[in-house]
């Protein structure tokens, strides 16, 4: 048995767009561990390591306030969520873009066609930091899901929400004019770790390098 002090607690995304490449991720790491249970805990039966499965949005916060001392989540997730914590790798899946849309008839010169227009999105913090870098005055409109139909329903006048292949967009008569942020999974570690838990991150981290020299 492994001394309690040095086990990670690894938070992953229950069930979503990040889940599936994470479990492969400590499958091919060698790190055994039993998913898809039902189960919102357990702990790897060959690695100093427990698994919390949780809703991505509620791992930022895991992570910097130490219930979990790593996580593995969107960094446009982890950005947004404006949480603490150490940035520790790039996992190169799950990779998408925050990019700004609007209604395909309309003619769009330039970012600047926004000022005093409004613009829905899940994503009032990125949005807000790259108008104000652009100088544009926009309204923004908090909403929490199904962000496309905004535009078509009077809301606003255009949309930023995550794109991975613009076939959504597409569907709702939407075309990209901006992106304004790419994201991938990162790999968040908790600023205090102990000692005994950084080896334990360290040893983590040597497998996952190791794995991804291989595939490349
Ligand atoms: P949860 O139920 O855990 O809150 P969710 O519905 O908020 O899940 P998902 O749709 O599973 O989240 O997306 C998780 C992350 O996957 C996103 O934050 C983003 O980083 C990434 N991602 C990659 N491609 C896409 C895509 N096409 N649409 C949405 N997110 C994507
Ligand atoms: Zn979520």
């Amino acid at each position: 048995m492994p001394n309690t002090d040095s086990i990670l607690r690894i938070a992953l995304q229950k069930s979503g767009r990040l889940s599936e490449d994470s479990f492969r991720l400590f499958k091919e790491c060698g790190i055994k561990f039993e998913s898809g249970t039902g189960k919102l805990k357990t702990s790897s039966s060959n690695f100093p390591a427990e698994f919390l499965f949780l809703r991505d949005d509620d791992i930022p916060g895991y992570v910097e306030d130490g219930v979990a001392d790593i996580g593995i989540v969107g960094e446009n997730v982890f950005i947004e969520s404006n949480r603490k914590a150490e940035t520790t790798y790039r996992l190169g899946f799950s990779k998408c873009r925050l990019s700004i849309a609007v209604p395909r008839g309309v003619e769009y010169k330039g970012i600047d066609d926004f000022q005093g227009k409004s613009i829905a999105t899940s994503y009032p913090r990125i949005l807000s930091n790259f108008l104000k870098e652009q100088n544009v005055k926009a309204d923004i409109h908090e909403i929490s899901g199904s962000v496309e139909i905004a535009p078509s329903i009077g809301l606003a006048e255009g949309v930023c929400d995550i794109v991975s292949s613009g076939s959504t967009l597409l569907s709702n008569g939407l075309k990209e004019v901006e992106v304004i942020f790419r994201s991938e999974a990162i790999l968040i570690a908790n600023k205090k770790l102990s000692k005994a838990k950084h080896d334990t991150l360290n040893k983590l981290l040597f497998r996952i390098k190791a794995v991804q020299t291989a595939q490349n």
